[in-house]
């Protein structure tokens, strides 16, 4: 087949004007109509550009010189910023990021929702948008004889080596990572090499609650058991009092999954307890736990002002994780009920429920797609839905059963503006309308965007 022609070549240099931003923070130009995307630039500016690949409908570009700078460019506080791809934004001011958030909401609202009107409010973004995470997971690996802690280079599964710290996580958690790689190194226990699959400890993960200061580290190795396992948490706790619980996860596996399945608690109670609000939750190592607590409050303030529930109002939260959303609504609500897939999640939100005195909860572990129908078989019938899928969004039939339920609101969360943007498009098709679009910046520094939609049942 004929080659079709590219208004450019592969390895040629050419001087490029951006003028828009993909969703994943690249710059986008056009040479003749056709795209150009180039990582790190930004719209407005002028930059010489090292064409690196070629595609049919568009091509990638790595940024040589920028010509003009658009005043929107910042330094990049992290020194590994360009290798990492943890983060993609940090080189952009944060009024852009959160700009360019609302942007691709608004973008997915019309070309995917064709719902045109909805209002996107603003981001609701972090006053300081730095050292937010409560979650750092790190990969291990050896270099001079020592244990080193660093994120993969960009599309690699090279560790970076001069990584010192992590600008995103809170100090606390990095300098958990850090006290046990020295101890580690101290005590001859080895990293895991992926490519011989010899060796033992492969990943440090570090949870830090900050409304308590509890932390938790889960150390992942290859074998059974952890060379100096005393030793190592004997110098870590008395060291550092704040560690609550350390945890052995066993992962035998040549995998990319970081945890494998078995875990054994090896100091403290095996979980850690957070606050937020008023309300306290007790955390398992396996249940799913929001990364940015600063912002969790902003977000679940948001769901509970769209969620309006009254006193005799009945309420699902689906994909409840550890029944944060559902406590807060049970204060306001009559009754609610929480599904969510992790065992060990539900058990903690039943105990969450207990641990706060309050009594008008059920939760139930389960597919929520597989539930739902379920409970209208029980003759459930909730006012309001809140639901808060993972990035691949709802199940249709989840949907269709929502639509069954018919609620008077639904409140949908979603960390993926393009599957809430496809589901919407289905609940407005059948009796339902979105009100309005409220985006919260809890991946700061990321092209990650959060957001809230707040839908009502048309009366008909
Ligand atoms: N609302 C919670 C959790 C949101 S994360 C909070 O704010 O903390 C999404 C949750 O959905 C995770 O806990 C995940 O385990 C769960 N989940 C994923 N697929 C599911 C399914 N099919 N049915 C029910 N829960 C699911």
């Amino acid at each position: 087949m004929a080659k079709q022609k590219t208004p450019v070549k592969k390895n040629e240099k050419i001087s490029l004007t951006f003028e828009d931003l993909t969703h994943e923070g690249n710059g986008v130009a056009k040479v003749d109509g056709y795209p150009i995307f180039v990582p790190y630039a930004l719209p407005g500016e002028e930059a010489e550009v090292k064409v690196i690949k070629i595609n049919k409908n568009f091509g990638y570009g790595k940024l040589l010189d920028i010509k003009k700078a658009s005043p929107e460019r910042v330094t990049p506080p992290c020194n590994v910023f360009y290798k990492c791809g943890g983060c993609q934004l940090q080189h952009m001011s944060y009024d852009m990021q959160l700009e360019m958030k609302r942007n691709q909401v608004q973008n997915v609202m019309k070309k995917v929702a064709h719902l045109d009107h909805v209002p996107v409010h603003p981001v609701l973004g972090m006053e300081d948008p730095w050292r937010y995470r409560n979650k750092i997971q790190i990969p291990v690996g050896e270099k001079d004889e020592e244990l080193i802690t660093g994120f993969y280079q960009h599309r690699s599964h090279r560790i970076i080596d001069d990584m010192d710290t992590c600008v995103i996580q809170n100090e606390l958690g990095d300098r958990m990572v850090e006290a046990v790689r020295r101890i580690a190194t101290d005590l001859g226990i080895e990293a895991y090499n992926e490519e011989t699959h010899r060796g033992m400890l492969r990943h440090i993960i570090v949870r830090t609650a900050f409304g308590t200061n509890d932390t938790m580290i889960i150390l992942v190795t290859r074998t059974e058991k952890l060379l100096q396992q005393d030793e190592l948490i004997k110098q870590l706790t008395v060291t550092y009092p704040s560690i609550k619980s350390i945890i052995l996860n066993i992962n035998k596996e040549k995998t990319n999954v970081i945890m494998g399945k078995k875990s054994r608690t090896i100091f403290g109670e095996g979980y850690i307890y957070d606050s937020i609000g008023d309300l306290k939750f007790k955390i398992s190592p396996r249940s799913f736990y929001q990364v940015n607590p600063i912002q969790t409050k902003v977000l679940y303030n948001k769901v509970l002002e769209f969620a309006n529930v009254g006193a005799n109002d009945v309420v699902i939260d689906a994909y409840c994780g550890i029944g944060t959303i559902s406590l807060f609504l049970a204060q306001q609500a009559k009754q609610v009920y929480g599904v969510e897939i992790v065992p060990e999640a539900i058990n903690d939100a039943k105990i969450n429920a207990k641990l706060n005195g309050i009594t008008n909860t059920e939760f139930m572990v389960g597919e929520a797609e597989k539930v739902m129908p379920w409970w209208t078989a029980q003759g459930l019938r909730p006012d309001v839905i809140v639901v808060d899928p993972p990035r691949k969004g709802c199940e249709e039939i989840l949907l269709k059963e929502m639509i069954n339920m018919a609620p008077k609101r639904i409140v949908y969360v979603s960390c993926n503006p393009s599957t809430l943007a496809r589901d919407l498009r289905i609940l407005e098709d059948s009796g339902f309308k979105t009100q309005e679009v409220q985006p919260v910046d809890m991946f700061c520094q990321t092209s990650h965007v959060e957001a809230i939609a707040l839908i009502q049942r048309k009366i008909m």
